[in-house]
C-alpha cells in the first residue's frame, strides 16, 4: 500500500522551506517511482487564523493515519498575546503528546565545508557528531499543576511541575542506549540530582537500565556543567539524553556549534516507528516571505523521516550526499555565507540540491 506523509507547512519561514523538501519529494515520486503521496494540514498560527484552534483535529486524525509528519515550523509575533492555550506552540505540543512523539533526536554534526562557520575554533569542532536525544512529552513542559495564580498578598506567582515516572525514562532510555550501540557506544546522561528529586530518580533508572547495555558506556553529568563541556570539549560526547527542558536548552547550544540552526533536522519518535521530522530552528518571523531562509535543516529533516520512518535508507544517504554536494559546490544561504562562495535564496538551494540528487541516480 503507498505510504502517506502528512506535510504541516506552519508559520514564518515554514511554508518556504517545506516547498523546497517538497521538491525533493515530487522529484523522487515523480522520476524515480517512490511508492509515497504527501498532504498537507494545519498546524501553529495559520490554524489559529483558519480554524480557531493550533491543532484542529482533522489535522491530528491525518497525522494518526500517516506514516510520517514533516514539520515546518510554527509561531510568530501575531499570535504572541492571545490566550494561552490557543497559541501556536501549543499546537506543537498537542501533536507531540497526540502521537506520543516521546523520543526527540536531534543530530549537531558539523559539514567540514562549515567549519569556519562555528563560533569556536576549528580543531574543537571539527568533525563534530553528537546526538542529543531528548525526552519530548513529559517533565515540566506538560507537569501539572502549572499556572499562574494571585497570592493572599495581591501579587501573582507563575509555577509549573517536574515530574518523570519511571517508565517515562526508561523509554527514552532504551531510545539513546540504542542509539549509542550504533554509534561510538558512549551515552552521557544529563540531569540536575544534586538539586532536583525528579532527575535524582532519572539517574537512578538510567544507570539500573545500562546493566542491559553491557557495551555502552554510560556517564552521569549535571546540567551546568554539561553545557560548559559542550562550549569547552564538545568532541567528548557521542549521546546526550536528558529531559525535556534541559534537552532544549543543550540543544540549541549544540547547534550553535555548528555555525548555524538552519543547518540541523530533528526527528520524534513514537514506540511503534511513527515520528515527525522538523528542523530544529523556529519560525524566524524577521526573515519570512524574503526567500532567504536556509532549508538545508528541513531536507535533511526530510532525509531523517525516509530513514527513520520507511527505512529507505539508501534514499536518504543520497539527499545526504545531495546537501553535502551543494555545499562543496560552494552554495551558501546568508546564514552561512562566507567569504569567497555563491550566496543563493531559499529557492535556488533547494533546486541546488534536487539537481545535486538527480546526478546520483
Ligand atoms: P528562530 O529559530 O525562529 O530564529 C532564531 C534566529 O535564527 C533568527 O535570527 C532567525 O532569522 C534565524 N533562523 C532560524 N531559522 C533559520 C533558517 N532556516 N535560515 C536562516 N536563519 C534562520 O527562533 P525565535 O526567533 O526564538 O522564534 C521565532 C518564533 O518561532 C517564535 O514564535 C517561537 O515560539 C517559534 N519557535 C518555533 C519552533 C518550532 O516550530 N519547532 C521552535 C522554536 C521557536
Amino acid at each position: 500500500m503507498t505510504k502517506k506523509i502528512l506535510i504541516l507547512p506552519g508559520d514564518g519561514i515554514g511554508p518556504e522551506i517545506i516547498n523546497q523538501a517538497e521538491k525533493i519529494l515530487a522529484y523522487l515520486i515523480d522520476e524515480q517511482a517512490l511508492d509515497l503521496e504527501f498532504e498537507h494540514g494545519l498546524i501553529g498560527g495559520s490554524a489559529v487564523d483558519a480554524e480557531g484552534v493550533p491543532l484542529p483535529d482533522s489535522s491530528l486524525a491525518r497525522a494518526r493515519e500517516s506514516a510520517a509528519v514533516l514539520l515546518g515550523a510554527v509561531g510568530g509575533p501575531k499570535w504572541e498575546q492571545i490566550d494561552r492555550p490557543l497559541r501556536p506552540e501549543r499546537g506543537l505540543l498537542a501533536i507531540r503528546a497526540g502521537l506520543d512523539l516521546f523520543a526527540n533526536l536531534r543530530p549537531a554534526v558539523l559539514f567540514p565545508q562549515l567549519a569556519s562557520a562555528s563560533t569556536l575554533k576549528a580543531d574543537v569542532v571539527n568533525n563534530l557528531d553528537i546526538m542529543i536525544v531528548r525526552e519530548l512529552t513529559g517533565g515540566i513542559y506538560f507537569g501539572q499543576p502549572r499556572g499562574i495564580k494571585k497570592l493572599d498578598d495581591g501579587q501573582r506567582q507563575g509555577f509549573n511541575t517536574l515530574v518523570y515516572s519511571e517508565n517515562e525514562i526508561k523509554r527514552i532510555a532504551r531510545i539513546a542506549f540504542e542509539v549509542a550501540s550504533k554509534r561510538q557506544g558512549r551515552v552521557c546522561s544529563v540531569d540536575k540530582a544534586n538539586v532536583l528529586e525528579a532527575t535524582e530518580l532519572w539517574r537512578e533508572v538510567i544507570s539500573e537500565l545500562a546493566k542491559d547495555y553491557p557495551d555502552v558506556e554510560l556517564q552521569h553529568m549535571y546540567v551546568d556543567n554539561a553545557a560548559m563541556q559542550l562550549v569547552r570539549e564538545p568532541k567528548q560526547f557521542d549521546v546526550i539524553v536528558t529531559t525535556n527542558m534541559f534537552g532544549d536548552i543543550l540543544s540549541d547550544l549544540a547547534s550553535m556549534l555548528t555555525g548555524s540552526i538552519g543547518m540541523l533536522p530533528s526527528a520524534s519518535l513514537a514506540s511503534d516507528g511513527k515520528g515527525m521530522y522538523e528542523p530544529i530552528h523556529g519560525s524566524a518571523p524577521d526573515i519570512a516571505g524574503q526567500d532567504i531562509a536556509n532549508p538545508l535543516a528541513t531536507i535533511l529533516s526530510l532525509s531523517m523521516l525516509l530513514r527513520y520512518s520507511l527505512s529507505e535508507n539508501v534514499i536518504a544517504d543520497k539527499i545526504d550526499n545531495a546537501v553535502n554536494q551543494v555545499l562543496t559546490d560552494g552554495l551558501r544561504t546568508k546564514d552561512i555565507h562566507a567569504d569567497g562562495m555563491t550566496c543563493v535564496g531559499t529557492n535556488e538551494m533547494g533546486d541546488a540540491v534536487v539537481t545535486a540528487l538527480s546526478n546520483q541516480f
